[in-house]
């Protein structure tokens, strides 16, 4: 007896993931794609300067070796 409650158990939960995990999957999708989509839509972001910590638009931001800087100054360029 105990076997078989054992056994439709596993079932029910195998049958639960299956049923569940899609759903949960493609809910995450779903938000990772809203995210990845968001720049596209609003390409002006802010983003935090490596250097001082001010907040920029990332259209005005200057990036070295993949660090945002807010000014020429913080990025150490000229
Ligand atoms: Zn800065």
């Amino acid at each position: 007896m105990l076997k078989i409650l054992l056994t439709i158990s596993v079932i029910a939960a195998v049958y639960f993931f299956l049923i569940k995990k899609p759903q949960v999957a493609k809910k995450k999708r779903e938000r990772a794609e809203a995210q990845k989509r968001k720049p596209e839509l609003d390409e002006d972001i802010m983003v935090e300067c490596e250097e001082c910590g001010t907040f920029v638009s990332s259209k005005e931001t200057i990036i070295v070796s993949g660090k945002y800087y807010c000014s020429k100054e913080c990025a150490k360029v000229k």
